[in-house]
This record gives structure tokens, C-alpha cells and sequence, in this order.
């Protein structure tokens, strides 16, 4: 490591009003809940803390959960593939959704919190880690844990890395703007494409998200989105192609999307996404977009990646193993030059 010296013009004092006063409380800006939080009492997330005159977060340093993991597990299949990346998250989050994977560190933030580690120290371990591009943000809710991120990920530009962020994309567009600044890659779940499924089993709103894609989009920073594929609840044809239009026109038809198996977890009991479902959801979004890929599955539908072009078969699966085929150093298809991966290490 050659020192904390950062290259990156961020306005601190602006990201330091993050909140409002407004008498006794004090409101959050930083996701579209607007948490109004009164004095010793912490939001919506479980973690940003009205201290009197500020909003303290409280899991600044605090880690749940810390991995090596393949690239592909965040899961991003177009950034870097077949390499690693130390992942990192804490607790809390701004969803409530009754479906988390994750729910033992989302949604139960622990009253006794001990900061492990340091913006300098995670770039150091993300310097030692073997085959690391870097260092992703995942787990629980990343955009809550907004100040160490930025922190965070502004030293480990200056060092060189990579910065992943995995998250719901439910934050305000300021705050985001300032993420995406020093933040080279997002996977952000699209849930479902209805507000009804949002309001129902999320707690928060659809619109939000639908911005903070186009705002990353607009930002040219690398973006993947999942869709957690749930029984009876988003698993329509009709919304399929209306969500894969969607991202086509306005995000790009250049961006993965991921349909990801349900299994039973937290509240929700339904039985896991049968492999039909999964295949007709694929079929309809491939015809919108250039790469669908089909998560936690073990079907052969959706696992490989294929030039949009010339159907040069490009990278082969299994599991998180990756076999790159007919690629030249630049990442593009060996036999018609299509740019297939703008991020890659030959
Ligand atoms: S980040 Fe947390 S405290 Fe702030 S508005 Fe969102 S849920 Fe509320
Ligand atoms: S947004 Fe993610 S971490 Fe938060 S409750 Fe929903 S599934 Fe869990």
C-alpha cells in the first residue's frame, strides 16, 4: 500500500448533511424513506443513529460476513470473470422483505456492535487476498452503511482495486451519485417489476429502484440485475417481457440479468421456483436482452454466455467455474470482434 492519499474530488461537507434537524428529530436523506428519527433511536435500517446533532452510523467498521469469493457469486458475470473479490458486509438494511436470504444479519442488527476493522486495514486484506480484483460490498444492505463505503472504497481506487456494490438500489440520488463516483460495478436487485409485490413484500417502493438503474446506467459504471424469481408472486409472462423491455430502452439491452431461484426463507414458506418457470421466464427475457443468465439452479438453461452477434459460444459455467472460450486480450469474440467483457483479465 503506498499511503492514504486520495485522488477523488468528493464534497464531504455536502455528504456530511445527510440529514435534516427538524426540531427534536432529525431526518435521514439518504434512502427515500426519510426516516424522521427522534433523539437515541435509529431508522427504518436499524443502524443510522440520531446522536443530538447528527446521524451516526452506528456499524461504521462493524463486520458481519467476510469472504474470498469468485466474481460470479455477487453474482456479476461480465465484471472480471473467473477472478475473486474479498466480500465484506455489516448489518441492517431499508427492506423488509419477507423472502431475505440473509435475514440473520439484515434484518437483526446486534446491541452490543464492535468495529472490526478500518477502511485502510479491508485494503489491506484486499491487497493480500489471492486472484483479488478488489473489494465488494454485500451480505446485508450496503448503500445503508453509505460512510464506510465511501471511505472505503475511495482509498482502494487510489490503491488500484476494484469496488463492487450488491444492493436493492433503494437510496436517493445524491448520496448515489456520490457512490457511483468510486464504486466501479453494482448488481442491483430489480425485485419484481409491479409496486404491489414492492409494497407488499418489501416495505419500500418500485420507483426508487427504477431511477437509481438509470442513474448508474447514465453513469457508465459496469451494471448487473437480479430478479429473484418467487412462486405466484413475480413470475408472470406479461411483467417478464414488460421488465425486459424496460431495461433494454432505458438501461441497455447489453445488460445481464439475472433470474434467480427461490428456496423457502424467513417468512416465506412457498416451495422453491420450479425449473419451468425459470426456463419461460428466460425464453421471454432473451428476447429483449443480449445476456440472461438463470442463479442458483442447476438446469442448463442460462449458464453460459454466447456472443449476441455470431452465437460464438464465449464463456462456459459450472457452477461458479468459469471456462473462457474464444475471447481475444480485449474481451471481445474472437470470430466477429463483438465487445463482450469491457472489464477482464485474460
Ligand atoms: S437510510 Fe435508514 S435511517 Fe436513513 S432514511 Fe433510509 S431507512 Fe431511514
Ligand atoms: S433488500 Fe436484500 S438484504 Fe434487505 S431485506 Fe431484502 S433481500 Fe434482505
Amino acid at each position: 500500500m503506498t499511503g492514504i492519499f486520495c485522488n477523488f474530488d468528493i464534497d464531504f461537507k455536502k455528504m456530511e448533511s445527510l440529514f435534516k434537524i427538524s426540531g427534536e428529530k432529525i431526518e435521514c436523506l439518504l434512502c427515500p424513506h426519510f426516516c424522521k428519527i427522534a433523539k437515541g433511536k435509529t431508522g427504518i435500517c436499524g443502524v443510522r443513529k440520531n446522536a443530538g446533532d447528527k446521524i451516526d452510523l452506528i456499524t461504521y467498521g462493524v463486520i458481519s460476513g467476510y469472504s474470498l469469493d469468485p466474481v460470479e457469486k455477487k453474482p456479476l458475470y461480465h465484471f472480471f470473470p473467473g477472478q475473486n473479490i474479498l466480500s465484506v458486509g455489516s448489518y441492517g438494511c431499508n427492506m423488509r422483505c419477507d423472502f431475505c436470504q440473509n435475514c440473520n444479519i439484515s434484518q437483526h442488527v446486534p446491541d452490543r456492535l464492535i468495529a472490526d476493522t478500518t477502511p485502510e486495514k479491508l485494503v489491506l486484506d484486499a491487497h493480500s487476498a489471492d486472484k483479488n480484483i478488489g473489494l465488494a460490498f454485500t451480505y446485508n444492505e450496503p448503500s445503508i452503511w453509505f460512510e464506510f463505503i465511501r471511505d472505503t472504497a475511495i482509498i482502494a481506487k487510489d490503491e488500484g482495486l476494484s469496488t463492487v456494490m450488491v444492493s436493492n438500489g433503494y437510496i436517493n440520488p445524491d448520496p448515489l451519485n456520490e457512490l457511483t463516483r468510486v464504486i466501479d460495478a453494482f448488481n442491483i436487485d430489480l425485485k419484481a417489476f409491479n409496486n404491489i409485490f414492492y409494497k407488499k413484500l418489501t416495505g419500500a417502493e418500485m420507483e426508487p429502484v427504477k431511477s437509481s438503474l438509470k442513474q448508474i446506467a447514465e453513469s457508465g459504471k459496469h451494471l448487473e440485475i437480479t430478479t429473484l424469481i418467487i412462486p405466484g408472486q413475480n413470475d408472470d409472462d406479461k411483467e417478464m417481457e414488460l421488465q425486459s423491455k424496460w431495461i433494454a430502452s432505458e438501461l441497455g439491452k447489453g445488460v445481464p440479468l439475472h433470474l434467480s431461484r427461490f428456496f423457502p426463507r424467513y417468512h416465506r414458506t412457498d416451495p422453491s421456483t420450479p425449473q419451468d418457470t425459470l426456463s419461460r421466464l428466460y425464453s421471454i427475457a432473451a428476447q429483449n436482452l443480449d445476456y440472461v443468465y438463470v442463479g442458483n439452479s442447476n438446469s442448463d438453461t442460462g449458464q453460459n454466455t454466447s456472443c449476441p452477434v455470431c452465437s460464438t459460444i464465449i464463456t462456459i459455467r459450472t457452477g461458479y467455474q468459469v471456462k473462457l472460450l474464444n475471447l481475444n486480450a480485449k474481451g471481445r469474440c474472437i470470430n466477429c470482434g463483438t465487445l463482450i467483457y469491457k472489464n477482464f483479465t485474460p
